[in-house]
């Protein structure tokens, strides 16, 4: 346990608040659907508002800067609401900041954090539960916590955590620890039950695959064979290979890819400069790279070989950044994260312009690999035809999406936290989602006027009066665009401030 304070006892049938304060991180959003079924087959009731409940569980995340910052905004948010509510701290910030969760913690009655592979604490907080933690199977995110994620609606398998590896950028090691794999039997009965349940799609997830069983006395080849051996029905893809260990094991690897189970990998390379590399502590080269995308390419002519890089690393040259461009061009698309510095990693040495001008090298490139970024990882093989066909099914539709309903109840909560007050007589009075958007209204409280202000999903290209990591913010208002009196100023400065955006 990642320390506690005050004792939590959740009483039989209790209200439980569960909050995901992050997106994107593969097994951070199936430990929340778990949390969330543990409870529920518990016979708990989740609630949808801290106020109700007996205790809030929040899952959290600390890859980087940003992330962390939205858990702690969190954290004080749903403080604000349910100030003598005992809090459940869970995720990978209990390790990574854990000071920093200690502190936005300070004066809650009751707490305890819960961090990665330490989930059999909850079973201490719930005696009456018949299920224990481990016991819960999840396999599915839940849309009320991950409706933006593209992972919706697929079938996971969580193989692995941890890993073998100790990059020089990475907290994840720090958060979990060495690898910790699940027995071969298991993944295989956990992907037939998936089978069973008529999903097609299975997407095994690790932060490092390709130590899967050093912990078992097996490997990744002995594992994805007896997944594959003997044809079936379903079809795989997995997240994520780390290359040095991942070319080790090519050999072995290629004729189980030869079996055409597989739509999806990920192999991310990183960097395109062997010096780069290094820094990284990680241990191929460029060419080592090239070499085995060329030997699945021919291996496995249809699966989709995808990659991350990290830009702005240990003081990465423009010409070793173009090189990470040029290598990304062997994949059969690339995604990219500027480096951000994190507890016990490497400050960064390049200029904010220069990053700012990467930046935009990069959003040009995501940009050219067009539509497909956004909808590949919806439904794999499905993806992988439209992908052949180089067409794209992103339509409009007329309810509002699941992504700006969450995004609605999160800005909400955000609201309400701040107490919906602005300046100078502005508040937020209004606040649904609608389409694939949310509005927000604000009115003044002494005279006939209104602002009107839209929230979309965030996008650097696209101008907007503030941002933050999820979000575009535009205000839409003729009027206050045309006359900005102070006032307005006050009230536009405000409400950034209160949904944590940035200008
Ligand atoms: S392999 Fe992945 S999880 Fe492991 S240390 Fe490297 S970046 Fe971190």
């Amino acid at each position: 346990m990642s320390g506690a304070a005050g004792k939590i006892e959740v009483p039989a049938g209790a209200r439980v608040f569960v909050h995901q304060a992050f997106t994107c991180c593969p097994y951070a959003a199936m430990i929340t659907a778990k949390i969330h079924d543990y409870f529920e087959q518990n016979g708990c009731t989740i609630s949808d508002h801290p106020e109700e409940a007996a205790i809030s569980v929040i899952n959290t995340c600390g890859f980087n800067a940003s992330r962390s910052e939205q858990a702690l905004r969190s954290i004080r948010a749903i403080r604000k609401r349910a100030p003598t509510s005992p809090l459940v701290i869970a995720g990978c910030l209990t390790r990574i900041e854990r000071g920093r969760v200690q502190e936005a913690l300070e004066g809650v009655p009751a707490w305890v954090m819960i961090g990665p592979g330490e989930h059999g604490t909850f079973d201490d907080l719930l005696a009456s539960a018949v299920l224990q933690f481990d016991e819960v199977q999840s396999n599915l995110y839940k849309d009320r916590y991950s409706s933006g994620d593209p992972r919706l609606g697929l079938y996971q398998v969580l193989v692995s955590t941890g890993c073998l590896n100790t990059c020089s950028y990475c907290v994840i090691r720090q958060a979990k620890g060495t690898v910790s794999s699940k027995p071969i039997e298991q993944v295989v009965a956990e992907v037939e039950r998936g089978l069973e349940l008529g999903h097609r799609d299975v997407f095994l997830v690790g932060d490092d695959i390709s130590s899967y069983g050093g912990d078992l006395g097996v490997d990744v080849v002995q594992l994805l064979d007896r997944l594959t051996r003997g044809g079936g029905e379903g079809r795989f893809s997995a997240e994520a290979f780390e290359p040095s260990r991942f070319i080790a094991h090519l050999d072995g690897l290629l004729p189980v890819f030869e079996r055409d189970r597989f739509s999806w990998i990920v192999l991310p390379a990183q960097s395109g400069s062997d010096r780069v590399l290094e820094a990284m502590n990680r241990s191929y080269t460029v060419a080592d790279v090239r070499d085995a995308v060329a030997r699945l390419k021919q291996a496995a002519p249809g699966m989709i070989v995808s990659t991350d890089f990290i830009f702005g690393f240990a003081g990465e040259t423009a010409e070793e950044f173009e090189a990470s461009i040029d290598l990304a061009s062997v994949f059969d698309y690339a995604n990219f994260n500027d480096y951000e510095p994190r507890p016990g990693t490497p400050d960064i040495e390049i200029a904010a312009e220069e990053m700012e001008r990467r930046k935009a090298v990069v959003n040009a490139l995501l940009r050219k690999q067009g539509g497909q970024v956004q909808v590949l990882t919806r439904n794999r093989s499905v993806v992988c035809d439209w992908w052949k066909d180089g067409d794209s099914p992103m339509v409009g539709r007329r309810a509002p999406t699941r992504w700006a309903v969450e995004s609605a109840r999160r800005l909400e909560t955000m609201v309400e936290a701040g107490g919906a007050a602005l300046a100078s007589g502005w508040s937020v009075t209004r606040l649904k989602a609608d389409l694939d958007r949310v509005m927000l209204l604000a009115t003044h409280e002494d005279r006939d006027d209104v602002m009107e202000f839209m929230v979309v999903r965030r996008d650097e290209k696209a101008p907007c009066m503030a941002f933050s990591d999820d979000y575009n913010l535009t205000l839409v208002s003729d009027e206050a665009v045309d006359r900005p009196d102070e006032e307005r100023m006050a009230a536009l400065d405000a409400l950034v401030d209160l949904l944590g955006m940035r200008c």
